[in-house]
């Protein structure tokens, strides 16, 4: 039986990726140092004689056997990877390096999961992979962005100098069961903020647009990317729907019914005015494009905030 590594397996994409790689057939080890996972993310995993649990931080080395690694494990949400900046860049950095190390010893492959982040704020739009980005590397998201960035570049540089056998993909904004209702990130504010009856918290003017990707699809790519021969990327996985943050406002409270009111408070430093994927190179290398639309998304992403709330 293969074995797969998910580093940040009890956080958002990470348990919703365990789950499907043991369907899939995989003897999955989840590594993780619940910094903004959680075990209740894998309870339902637990018991699975095909799924390992191990408390550890990235930023330390790693000794275990496994087939493939995805390296997942960093905070995304903005207040939490702006909270303790210093260990962001250290968790993507020595992270990074150190599950190489890992996958050199195995021999095994390792897939990076990046971010659209590493375009910063983009002047071509929609964002091509080749496109190089621009990203302020001294403002409060770059422990993020350029974190993110250095480690691509270790993934690239590993491939040359050892031969090592890469995949790097770009996620673009998803959402879905298994955030944290605390995340803080747009998506699940807005549906927690309405179910709760509280102000929905609007950032800026809400002219700010997102394209957002549900999970089901976003871990469909992942896993064909894992899977794929001879295709290294950099490759883009998102959504191109694209929509301002005021239409996900108001989609929200349309979908919940909530009685909420629109606030709006300071557009936190270096926020992107916009952002939307080019996915032509995930169509032709992978044959991969979402199929779940913003609103039968969002409906799934309601159904699981009533449950656990
Ligand atoms: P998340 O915060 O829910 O998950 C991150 C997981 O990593 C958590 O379980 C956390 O405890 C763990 N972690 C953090 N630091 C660690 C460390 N030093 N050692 C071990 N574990 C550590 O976020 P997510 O949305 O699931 O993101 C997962 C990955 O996908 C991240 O690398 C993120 O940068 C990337 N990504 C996500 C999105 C998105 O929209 N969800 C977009 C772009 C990139
Ligand atoms: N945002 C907002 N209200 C919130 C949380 C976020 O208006 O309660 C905005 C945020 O300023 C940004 C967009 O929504 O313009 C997406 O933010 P998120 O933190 O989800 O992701 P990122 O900025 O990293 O794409």
């Amino acid at each position: 039986m293969k074995k797969a590594l998910v580093t940040g397996g009890a956080g958002f994409l990470g348990s919703n990726l365990c789950g499907r790689l043991i369907r899939d057939g995989l003897f999955v080890i989840c590594v993780d140092n619940l910094y903004t996972g959680s075990k209740a993310n894998i309870d339902h995993l637990m018991n699975d004689p095909h799924f390992m649990f191990i408390e550890h931080d990235v930023r330390e080395p790693l000794e275990i056997g496994a087939d493939y690694i995805y390296n997942l494990a960093c905070p995304a949400s903005p207040p939490h990877y702006q909270k303790d900046p210093i260990m962001t860049a250290k968790t993507s950095l020595f992270g990074a390096l150190n599950m190489l190390e890992l996958a050199r010893a195995n021999n095994a492959r390792i897939l990076q999961s990046s971010t659209s982040e590493v375009y910063g704020e983009p002047l071509i739009h929609p964002q091509t992979e080749d496109y190089r980005g621009n990203v302020n590397p001294i403002g409060i998201r770059s422990c993020y962005d350029e974190g993110k960035r250095m480690a691509e570049s270790l993934f690239f540089d590993y491939h040359r100098q050892y031969d090592l056998d890469i995949r790097v993909i770009r996620i673009f904004n998803t959402y879905g069961p298994y955030m944290n209702p605390e995340d803080g990130r747009v998506v699940s504010n807005f549906i927690v903020q309405a179910l709760k009856g509280e102000d929905i918290t609007i950032y800026g003017d809400g002219t700010q647009t997102r394209s957002f990707c549900y999970v089901d699809d976003l871990i469909e790519g992942m896993v064909r990317m894992m899977n794929s021969e001879d295709f290294y990327g950099p490759v883009n996985l998102g959504n191109p729907g694209e929509f301002t943050v005021a239409e996900l406002a108001q989609k929200v409270i349309e979908l919940t019914g909530s009685e909420s009111k629109l606030v709006y408070k300071d557009l936190p430093g270096d926020d992107p005015t916009k952002r939307r994927p080019d996915i032509s190179l995930a169509k032709e290398k992978l044959g991969w494009e979402p199929e779940i639309q913003l609103d039968e998304g969002l409906q799934r992403t309601v159904e699981y905030f009533k449950s656990v709330i």
